[in-house]
Formats: C-alpha cells, sequence, structure tokens
C-alpha cells in the first residue's frame, strides 16, 4: 500500500491541498527544532529506564494494596523510581492525590505554619491556588486564614523574574517562595531551569533556610534538568500532565528534600502516618508505564507545538512562544485578535480527536471565569492535558492555548482541520 497524503487527507477528512502545502512549507523551520527536542528526550528517555533499572523494578511491583496498603512495594519502588528522575531524596507519588493543585496545596498546607509568609515569585499564581492562599474565597480553610500572610512579586514586562526587587521582598517571616515554571495561561515565556537556578541561588543567598517550591506543571521533561536539580527544595505536579505520560488514570506526585516530602505527606495523610500508608489498588503498573512513556509523550506534544506555531506564523497570527524559541513548558498560545478564527481554531482542534470528534465545542459562562470559554478536548483521560486540548476566554486579544498530544500526527491533523475550518469559513485566504 502507498499512501497519499494528498488524496487521503482530501477524501478522509475533507482537507485541502492548499492546506497540506503550508504544512509542507514550514518543515525546513521546524526541522532543527525537532532535532533539539529528540535530543533532550533521548536523554531523559535513558534517565527514567536507569531510574526503574536501579530500583530493580520487577512484574510483583505491578500487583496492588487494599485497606491500610501497609507494606505496598510498589508503591515504594514508585516512589523511589520518582525520587531518582527528579534527583530528589525522596518523592510521593499517588493517585489519592487528586490533581496538581491538591499537590501543591499539600505541600503548602505541609511545609508552612501561623505567621509564616508565602512568596510568589512569578506573580499572580495559577488560578486555582488563589483559594488555597486566600486570595479569593472565605471560610474554607485557606493558608490566610490560617495565619500565612502572602506576598507576591510580579514579572517584569519581558516575563522574567523581577531579581532586584527579591531582597526587599524576603523578610524575617518569609518561610517559602513560590516559582511557577509553566507560563500556565499567560503571555508569558515560560522559566527555563537556567533562570529557576540563578532565582534560586540568590535567594538562598539572602535567607538560606527559605523552602523553595516549584510548582514543576507542564514542565516535566521538556529540559534536561528538573528543578531539584538547581536547587529547589520541593516540586509537584499532575499525573494527567506531563509525567503521567498520557497513561495514568489520575493523581499527582511530589519530590523533594525529605523533610519537606515528609510534612507534605503528613498533610495528604496525617502526622505520624505520612507516606506509609495509602493502598495503591490496581494503579501501579499505569504510573510507572506512563513515567516510562513520559519523556517520548512530551516530545511529541512539543512537536505538536512547535508544528502549530510555525504554521499559524506563516499564517501570519502572533505566537508565543515563537518556532523556536527555546520552551520550558508544552503550552502553545496563539493570538487570533477575533473570535471567529479562535472558535473556528478551538474547533478544528476537537474534529481531529479520536475521542468526541463529532460533538462542537462552544463558547460558554463558567464558573470563575468573567468571560465565555471554549474548550476543545477528546481525551481518554478526562480532564487530561497531556493529551491534546485547546482552550481560551473569548475576549480580546483572543488567544487560544493549546497543549498535550499524545502523538504528533494527532497534533498536525487537528491543526490542519482547523485550519481547513478558517478557510471554509473566510478567514483566512491561501
Ligand atoms: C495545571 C496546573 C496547575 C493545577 O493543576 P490541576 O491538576 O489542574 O489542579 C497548577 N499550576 C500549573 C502551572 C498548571 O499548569
Amino acid at each position: 500500500m502507498k499512501f497519499e497524503p494528498k488524496s487521503y487527507l482530501k477524501d478522509e477528512f475533507g482537507i485541502d491541498n492548499k492546506v497540506l502545502r503550508i504544512a509542507e512549507s514550514v518543515v525546513n523551520d521546524i526541522t532543527p527544532v525537532f532535532d533539539r527536542i529528540d535530543s533532550i528526550r533521548e536523554f531523559n528517555q535513558y534517565k527514567v529506564i536507569k531510574a526503574m533499572q536501579n530500583n530493580k523494578l520487577s512484574d510483583s511491583h505491578f500487583g496492588g494494596t487494599t485497606g491500610y496498603g501497609y507494606d505496598d512495594r510498589g508503591r515504594e519502588v514508585l516512589d523511589d523510581v520518582y525520587r531518582d528522575v527528579f534527583k530528589a531524596e525522596d518523592a510521593m507519588v499517588r493517585h489519592q492525590i487528586v490533581s496538581g493543585t491538591h499537590a501543591l496545596a499539600i505541600c503548602l498546607f505541609g511545609n508552612l505554619r501561623p505567621q509564616d509568609e508565602l512568596l510568589a515569585l512569578t506573580g499572580k499564581p495559577y488560578d486555582t491556588l488563589e483559594e488555597v492562599i486566600g486570595l479569593r474565597g472565605e471560610g474554607g480553610g485557606s493558608l490566610k486564614e490560617f495565619g500565612v500572610s502572602y506576598r507576591q512579586l510580579d514579572l517584569l514586562k519581558d516575563g522574567s523574574i523581577d531579581y532586584q526587587s527579591i531582597k526587599s521582598a524576603i523578610n524575617q517571616r518569609t518561610a517559602m517562595v513560590l516559582i511557577q515554571r509553566s507560563r500556565g495561561y499567560e503571555w508569558r515565556p515560560a522559566l527555563s531551569i537556567d533562570e529557576i537556578e540563578k532565582a534560586i541561588s540568590l535567594i538562598k543567598s539572602i535567607k538560606s533556610d527559605i523552602v523553595v517550591l516549584v510548582d514543576n506543571c507542564y514542565g516535566e521533561f521538556v529540559e534536561d534538568r528538573e528543578p531539584v536539580e538547581v536547587g529547589a527544595d520541593i516540586v509537584a505536579g499532575s499525573l494527567i500532565k506531563n509525567p503521567g505520560g498520557g497513561l495514568a488514570p489520575t493523581g499527582g506526585y511530589i519530590a523533594g528534600k525529605k523533610e519537606c516530602v515528609e510534612k507534605a505527606a503528613y498533610r495528604l495523610t496525617t502526622p505520624g502516618l505520612g507516606k506509609h500508608v495509602g493502598a495503591s489498588l490496581g494503579h501501579n503498573r499505569h504510573m510507572f508505564q506512563g513515567l516510562f512513556m513520559a519523556p517520548h509523550v512530551v516530545a511529541e506534544s512539543l512537536k505538536g507545538a512547535v508544528f502549530c506555531a510555525a504554521v499559524m506564523e506563516a499564517l501570519g497570527f502572533e505566537t508565543s512562544p515563537k518556532v523556536s524559541d527555546n520552551r520550558g513548558d508544552i503550552i502553545q498560545a496563539v493570538r487570533f485578535n477575533d473570535p471567529d478564527s479562535l472558535i473556528a481554531f478551538c474547533q478544528g482542534i476537537q474534529k481531529g480527536s479520536p475521542v468526541d470528534s463529532f460533538v462542537t465545542p462552544e463558547p460558554w459562562e463558567m464558573p470563575g471565569y468573567d468571560s465565555p470559554v471554549i474548550m476543545a478536548a477528546g481525551a481518554f483521560v478526562q480532564g487530561s492535558s497531556i493529551e491534546l486540548s485547546a482552550d481560551a476566554p473569548i475576549k480580546p486579544p483572543y488567544t487560544a492555548y493549546m497543549q498535550g498530544g499524545l502523538v504528533f500526527e494527532h497534533v498536525k491533523l487537528g491543526i490542519m482541520i482547523s485550519i481547513q475550518k478558517m478557510l471554509e469559513k473566510g478567514i483566512i485566504k491561501i
């Protein structure tokens, strides 16, 4: 059989030759970027395999425990493998951690005490942390209600850390610093590991006992080092993002200094019990296999993001990051400047999905948002954002945030369908 992309994509997906030509026209731009992604992927893959070998991962670790989950060897080895991959003293990986927000919240509540101050170094933290910190909502038992104050250093206009102001933002009560590696859903670059290193060494030189927490969501395996390697005391993330490799059905992880991880574990379960309980049921195998796949899957999603940036730039849209910018997370933002192209783009992504391709997402008023939001996703794991998804608030400058993709071809197809939709609606001309 000979695969003819032109006729196949035309017949099966209604994609015009013109759209294919746009896709082909960016090959030269993206090839060197893909090469760079592949070399990081190769290193990270070896790193994960080595950690599994060093901890003598075996078939017997895939079974699960019930009840208290005492002596769950699979769970313990999973913790040890994560510890080694993230170059930490200890780690805790659990399906009982329900999300990234939960993982971050137990780090904060576990390590902060009344009268302490938390300093956010990367501006406004991720939306879901606002209620955890106490910036929004009342009566829920936020850090603020427990007597932990909060201070924030905004990022500079170019998205970099305000190094100059760090010293004056730290006081005697500053006990913890929060650094968000990913851009989240903001038009700013993700932090590189080099920048994280610079910030941490400055913080430690000012006050050495500050606990530095890095929100590692969307950043895992994008570079060849992780934040603990450059001095972070504790990092946290979600298993339905990068490190779950698309296979973990749910969960979160924490890695870092032994004492910090233990305090977070005391908050997840109880003081005294910590990491030593928690039935893994039958989830270990998926978490191991997901971690094994993660460097590869992250590379696929990065290639998808780079392809997206390349074709959108070719069509005249503004992107962040740009094709050959260094990347610190898997998110690709595209600025459409009008609602129709934005909606067409998201609908195209949905149409290319393996799951729920037949539904059409529409902008919707969602609790917690100040404008309607459109969300495109067709995932095997609900809400998974290591699987391809795109979402956008419907307000100027009409920016879509696209992330994930377990396989590059899926992202490529989704974007080609999006362009086709824009073409048919007369939004773009090729
Ligand atoms: C996704 C994300 C979170 C929160 O994770 P959830 O799993 O959605 O709770 C926090 N910080 C960043 C940077 C994220 O990308």
